[in-house]
């Protein structure tokens, strides 16, 4: 399917590995010029050699925390004028209720409420004003269904959630949707580590907590980064322009919901 792209411009934040990556990559093989971040030069520069090489497209990269005030300038002065933003950046690390503080919350909500919010803000009106935009945020299946050890994630997530929810309905007029994307478990990094404090908690190895979760998915299996991305190029297509304010789950089956 043609998704309409060819020589659209997008910024995908934390976009040197995992979930950010597998979105570049997808957009990339639509034809979608490209600004990559991550915090790390080395594996950013390496993930945007593969791109240019593999597709054909521009690709500027810019090595900053997203989740700064001054990384999202930085992002946005080299991103200039954008038709597409997949907002992502790492998730807040897990824990227990009784432990956090009211920094803990703080760093949470900056980065992973706060941060996608200003980068909106910033670039809606010169997509609004061009009649054509699409937002894409990388959320969490905890926003449909709480995972208790990642509390700061689902308060976080949750308010960038009702956020969205009422901002989309304000633009959609001008041609410009926004969408969040809500992973399961994918094979990531993040994976990784979540299924490594599994193996400290539960003095079990790595293959032995993998199985444990996969054994909880209907699809027996992670997701992987490539299908979610291929998800996201679909939401940014010319083809998903009635999809408004959606939270879409990607999970295997996981999140045992009706709706
Ligand atoms: P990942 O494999 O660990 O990759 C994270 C990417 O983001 C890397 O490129 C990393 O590069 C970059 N990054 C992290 N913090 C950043 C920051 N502050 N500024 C700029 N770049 C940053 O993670 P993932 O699995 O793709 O997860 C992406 C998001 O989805 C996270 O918020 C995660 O919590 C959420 N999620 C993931 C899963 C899953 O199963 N994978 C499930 C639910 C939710 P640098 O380290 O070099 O900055």
């Amino acid at each position: 399917m043609d998704l309409g792209l060819k020589g659209k411009r997008a910024l995908v934040c934390a976009s040197s590995k995992g979930l950010g990556l597998g979105c570049a990559r997808s957009l990339a093989d639509a034809g979608v010029a490209l600004v990559m971040n991550a915090r790390s030069a080395d594996a950013l520069e390496a993930a945007a050699a593969d791109i240019r090489t593999e597709f054909d497209v521009p690709v500027t990269t810019v090595a900053c925390d997203v989740t700064t005030e001054e990384g999202q300038q930085t992002l946005l002065a080299a991103a200039g004028d954008l038709d597409i933003l997949v907002t992502n950046a790492g998730g807040p690390p897990p824990g227990m209720w009784s432990d956090w503080e009211r920094d803990d919350f703080i760093a949470a909500l900056d980065a992973n409420m706060l941060t996608p919010i200003a980068l909106m803000k910033a670039v809606l009106p010169g997509m609004m004003a061009r009649g054509w935009g699409r937002v894409v945020n990388i959320t969490s299946q905890s926003v449909r269904a709480p995972i208790g050890v990642l509390g700061l994630s689902n308060a976080a997530r949750t308010g960038l959630t009702g956020y969205v929810a009422g901002t989309s309905r304000q633009v959609a007029h001008a041609g410009v949707t926004i969408n969040n994307l809500l992973p399961g478990i994918h094979a990531t990094d993040r994976a990784v580590s979540l299924d490594k404090g599994v193996t400290e908690a539960q003095g079990i190895t790595m293959d032995e907590a993998k199985a444990q979760r996969e054994a909880t998915i209907p699809a027996r299996r992670y997701g992987t980064k490539e299908e979610f991305g291929a998800a996201c190029a679909f939401l940014c297509s010319q083809h998903a322009g009635f999809i408004v304010g959606q939270n879409i789950l990607l999970d295997g089956g996981g999140t045992n919901i009706t709706m």
